[in-house]
């Protein structure tokens, strides 16, 4: 068992995207769990993270920058985390902007959507829900709290098997990018990018995916998270060691908008990852690059 001081955890959502818990209540949670270190991974955002360094440096937690897009395969879509991305770099800013101003649009057509179905749920209703500032990452996740609260569904969960999960009458795909751009976008900003919760890609893809975006540039798979089992684990690590990726790992924490999982822990404590993990991804960073 890895000494408490060196329990890392790799992703972490605040309320600048969908997590609910401010930067520095995140913080706090973290040095409470006893976490050396924490990376902040909010979907198209980085506004967490200087709030997140400031509670970090008051109570010993050291923070990564991070950051999780959405992007497309031919297999499938995909998360990608990238870490140690440069927060201060313009382009990316820019870049990130742009996402989350095409987010905005999106609640917009989902609300619209929504009223088609009979479904009583304005755009007002769903920024309601935004606790994280007016330039925060608005996501189905602010949705399902809109539809809870007018209590057309029970919790998250079931907001997104009846009303937002592919085919259903609130759902509204997000525009393409391209997992390649998006490691990209990550190179970029000075960060190495890594693959997110494999375990949602269809389970005959996941190879081909991850050898495909290793030639691209991908530099490591998120090995350890709750969604991850055993088998799954260790195919990845196989794929990891024979391709020369590094590995990465957390519990993808949100809050109350994921309530079975602990920052640190995950689910029935099934993550766990150490120091290590966050050198030996750091000492990626400073590489020269492949592509
Ligand atoms: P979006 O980025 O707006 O497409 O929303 C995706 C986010 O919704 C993910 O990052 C998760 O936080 C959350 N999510 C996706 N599927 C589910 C689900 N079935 N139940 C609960 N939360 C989900
Ligand atoms: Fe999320
Ligand atoms: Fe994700
Ligand atoms: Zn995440």
């Amino acid at each position: 068992m890895a000494s408490p001081d060196d329990r890392v955890d790799l992703h972490a959502h605040t309320c600048v995207s969908d997590g609910t818990l401010t930067p520095t209540q995140l913080v706090e949670r973290a040095a409470a769990t006893g976490l050396a270190a924490i990376a902040v991974t909010d979907h198209d955002h980085v506004g967490g993270v200087k709030e997140a360094r400031e509670a970090g440096a008051r109570l010993g937690v050291e923070i990564v920058a991070g950051i999780e897009f959405s992007a497309v395969h031919p297999l499938g879509s995909l998360h990608l985390l990238g870490y140690f991305v440069d927060v201060d770099d313009g382009p990316f800013l820019a870049r990130l902007d742009r996402l989350r101003a095409e987010r905005h649009a999106r609640a917009r057509r989902m609300a619209t959507r929504l009223q088609d179905a009979g479904v009583d749920v304005t755009l007002a209703d769903i920024a309601a829900e935004v606790t994280g500032g007016e330039q925060a990452s608005i996501g189905r996740p602010h949705v399902a709290r809109a539809l809870m609260r007018k209590g057309f569904v029970r919790d998250v969960v079931d907001a997104f098997d009846r009303y937002l999960g592919p085919g259903r009458p609130g759902y509204v795909p997000r525009e393409p990018l391209a997992a390649r751009d998006a490691i990209r976008i990550v190179h970029d900003a000075a960060g190495v990018a890594s693959l997110a919760h494999p375990s949602t890609l269809a389970p005959h893809a996941r190879e081909t995916i991850v050898r495909d975006l290793a030639r691209v540039g991908l530099d490591a798979v998120e090995v350890v998270h709750p969604k991850n089992d055993e088998a799954l684990r260790a195919a990845l690590l196989s794929w990891a060691d024979e391709l020369g990726l590094g590995t990465s790992g957390g519990s993808d924490y949100h809050g109350d908008n994921k309530p079975d999982i602990a920052l640190g822990s995950g689910c029935d404590g099934n993550v766990l990852v150490t120091r290590a993990t966050l050198d030996a991804l750091a000492a990626r960073c400073a590489r020269p690059r492949r592509a």
